[in-house]
């Protein structure tokens, strides 16, 4: 029997990679996972929102939706037992005219059909009860919505994958792989001190980099590595006391959940983010784009003094689509897809990956197993 320097090499040290090494160390396997940056979670993982999803939004049946919400579960319950900062603040779903109130529904019906706890719907006089400064006709209340603070979880799964005899290798990047003659593979890595090591099982998890990590793993199909684009949303601050507790979504705008309010873990405010499709991993944020976001905010938050948004941050998002095309769901692919043995590779795993990484790491372990049953039927 062939023996392995590691069961399982995963590719990435965001949260997605970081929960795909939690479920293999779990299943008692030897995981080795590779981050090219020189700390975990620099990448897409560090540049959100923070919100715990509920799940509302998604087509039942699909990844997001079923992975939101289980993910979701399993997250608040991993954030106790590691004592990582949270705040479940629920959140609202706004209409601020009677042209939305139709969307609102909509919501709402989806958001059962997910199975999400606790939805209920509620008029505009209700919401601006609860939401002092909030303007809104309806709203749909989601009170297992959230914000959490996802550094603390990435650091709370490099311990257990540690705790479980695992190693998350900083500064060391995946430069390539190639199919073993007697099964697993032979991974090559970079960095300051390259080297070979063999692995029987892979688990691609490099978020932006999904496409360029699969080029590079030989045998993998080209016409099975989708095309990326990159979304790009800003976010501003907002200076003086944050307006509200819960956070302030108004309906989803085409290809993203939009511009929306949320009070930070430190108690600051802050809104974003918008959507603009870009070439490049460009992080600046332009100024200019303030302009947009006091129109917008102002339809729930009337009373948002001029001057008081200063530019914050910027996340670029790894999408499957582009402008105008239908929002896919995240792609966790097995063997049936690329058709290479002991390999997991991940696309597009935007919003919301960071709910769901629990779950997707459970997912991507899963379609392992899967494959390993079926060849040895
Ligand atoms: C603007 C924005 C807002 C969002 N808001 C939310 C939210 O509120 N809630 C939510 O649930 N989700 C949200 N998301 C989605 C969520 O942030 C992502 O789904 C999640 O962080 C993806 O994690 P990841 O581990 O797949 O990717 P990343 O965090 O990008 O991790 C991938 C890692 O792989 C590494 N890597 C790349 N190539 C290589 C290589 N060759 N070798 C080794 N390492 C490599 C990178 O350096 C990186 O650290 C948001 C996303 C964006 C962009």
């Amino acid at each position: 029997m062939d023996t392995f320097d590691f069961d399982a090499c995963v590719v990435g040290a965001g949260a997605v990679g970081l929960a795909c090494g939690y479920a293999l160390a779990r299943r008692g396997l030897s995981v080795v996972v590779l981050e090219k940056a020189r700390a975990i979670g620099q990448g897409v993982s560090s540049r959100n929102s923070e919100v715990v999803h509920g799940g509302l939004y998604y087509p039942t049946g699909s990844l997001k939706a079923r992975l939101c919400v289980t993910g979701r579960r399993a997250l608040y319950a991993f954030l106790d037992a590691h004592k990582v900062a949270y705040r479940r603040c629920g959140k609202l779903v706004v209409a601020t005219s009677a042209d939305d109130t139709g969307r609102l529904e909509a919501i709402a019906r989806q958001a059962r059909e997910n199975d999400v706890e606790g939805i209920s719907e509620i008029d505009g006089a209700t919401a601006m009860a609860w939401e002092p400064g909030l303007a809104c006709v309806a709203a749909v209340v989601s009170p297992q919505s959230g914000v959490f603070d996802s550094h603390g979880y990435m650091l709370a799964l490099v311990g257990e994958i540690e705790a479980a005899g695992g190693a998350v290798v900083t500064a060391t990047p995946f430069e390539g792989a190639a199919p073993a003659p007697r099964g697993g593979f032979t991974v090559r890595t970079g960095g300051e001190a390259p080297t070979t090591l063999s692995v029987r099982q892979i688990v691609a998890a490099p978020g932006l980099s999904a496409q360029e990590v699969a080029a590079r793993i030989e045998g993998f199909p080209a016409d099975r590595i989708p095309a990326r684009h990159l979304g790009k949303g800003v976010y501003f601050r907002f200076t003086g006391r944050a307006p509200f507790e819960r956070l302030i979504y108004p309906p989803p705008i085409p290809g993203a959940l939009g511009t929306h309010y949320r009070k930070d873990l430190g108690g600051q405010a802050v809104f974003g983010p918008d959507l603009a499709y870009v070439e490049t991993e460009d992080y600046s944020v332009d100024p200019s784009r303030a302009a947009g976001f006091y129109a917008y905010v102002r339809k729930f938050w009337p009373g948002l003094p001029d001057g008081a948004l200063t530019p914050d941050y910027a996340g670029i998002r790894p999408k499957l689509h582009g402008p105008g095309e239908p929002q896919p769901d995240f792609r966790i692919d097995g063997p049936e897809v690329h058709g290479l043995a002991d390999l997991v590779a991940l696309f597009g795993i935007e919003s919301p990956g960071l709910t769901a990484s629990l779950a997707i790491g459970e997912e991507a372990v899963a379609r392992l197993d899967m494959a390993r049953v079926g060849r040895s039927a």
